[in-house]
């Protein structure tokens, strides 16, 4: 009798367990991620989709493209470059800018 119940609850524990893990396991976002992960693409897009949607977004104003730095976020913590503190200075022969990240403070110098 008494291994007949060791039997049933070593059965009954193991059902939790894997119980558990099986809920622990599942990919369902929360609520609040639905939208955001329902956006996402389901495998990774090839260079010309993802230039595609660059491009999409350079159009609408949402991404500006530096053109002396050739960067369109910072370095360091991705900050839009639109954002960044850019000051000039030089003389009769060269200017240089310098460009530096409100959030992080990361900067870089080109000649322009
Ligand atoms: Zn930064």
């Amino acid at each position: 009798m008494t291994s007949l119940i060791n039997y049933l609850a070593a059965i009954a524990i193991t059902w939790l367990i894997a119980h558990l893990y099986y809920h622990r396991t599942q990919n369902v976002p929360p609520a609040w991620a639905k939208d955001f992960v329902s956006r996402l693409p389901v495998e990774r897009p090839k260079l010309n989709e993802l230039l595609k949607i660059v491009q999409e977004e350079v159009d609408s104003g949402n991404i500006e493209i530096n053109h002396p730095l050739g960067r369109v976020s910072c370095p360091e913590c991705g900050h839009n470059i639109k954002d960044f503190e850019v000051k000039v200075f030089g003389n009769d022969y060269v200017t240089i800018a310098e460009f530096t990240c409100p959030s992080c403070g990361w900067t870089e110098e080109s000649e322009v």
